[in-house]
């Protein structure tokens, strides 16, 4: 399993509060409780060439996970295209947080992903949803970060496949905040938390979530679907 770790790595360099948090940024974090035996971490950032995600990287990354916030513009769209394909022949796709606004998030829904936001510093508790699913394995009913931003419903997505976690804020608001998709090929978890003030992704919680969806997005090894003109399987009628 090859697993790279994408981080716009911006906030860590300018915000001494992130830097303090994340002083190699958020993706050595990721990285650090996502290498296990038989799984090679890399991590690629955007001030990278080519964002750090070459076609070397991106044809040998099993999952991908992408963290991004005050550049989502500055990322190339021949990038983000070869992200969307790479997806669609199959590769895992894991987007937290900030990353609802990126640009591969975006292309993948069809929607604006937009939703409620306010920087409080409130507590979150993540409901799980869908007690069955691989990514809520050894969460408990509910877990609770006691300081994160707030994001509110409505979250422009289209209808997930499933319903992984439901957040509650402080403030009242709801969110959902584990959300799972298939285009193509490809997996995809949407992952809530994480927001860059906060420490957030020391959380065992949050941890062993990402760790699970990472298993759950690995690709399942098929060809893509064979599309177009076809040749009858069955001999025809009349030949
Ligand atoms: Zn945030």
């Amino acid at each position: 399993m090859n697993i790279t770790v994408w981080n716009e790595f911006r906030h860590e360099k300018k915000n001494q509060t992130v830097a303090d948090i994340y002083p190699d940024g958020i993706h050595q974090v990721l990285a650090s409780f996502l290498k296990t035996e038989g799984t090679t971490v890399r991590t690629a950032t955007l001030d990278e060439a080519e964002h750090g995600l070459t076609d070397d990287v991106l044809n040998n990354t099993d999952v991908l996970l992408w963290w991004g916030h005050v550049a989502h513009d500055e990322v190339s769209d021949e990038i983000v295209q070869k992200v969307q394909q790479r997806v669609l022949d199959g590769m895992g796709l894991i987007v937290l947080h900030s990353g609802h606004f990126s640009k591969i998030f975006k292309q993948l829904m069809g929607t604006s992903c937009d939703l409620k936001w306010r920087e409080a510093g409130e507590k979150e508790r993540l409901w799980v949803i869908d007690p069955a699913h691989p990514i809520a394995e050894g969460i408990g009913e509910y877990f609770e970060l006691e300081q994160e931003e707030m994001y509110g419903e409505h979250f422009d997505i289209p209808a997930p496949d499933e319903l992984v976690f439901m957040s509650w804020f402080q403030g009242g608001e709801v969110f959902r905040s584990g959300v799972t998709y298939k285009r193509g090929n490809g997996k995809i978890f949407y992952f809530r938390p994480g927001h860059e003030t906060h420490p957030t992704y020391y959380n065992k919680n949050v941890q062993r979530v990402i760790q699970n969806a990472v298993k759950w997005a690995a690709p399942v090894k098929r060809e893509r679907p064979v599309y177009g003109n076809a040749q009858p399987i069955e001999t025809l009628k009349g030949e």
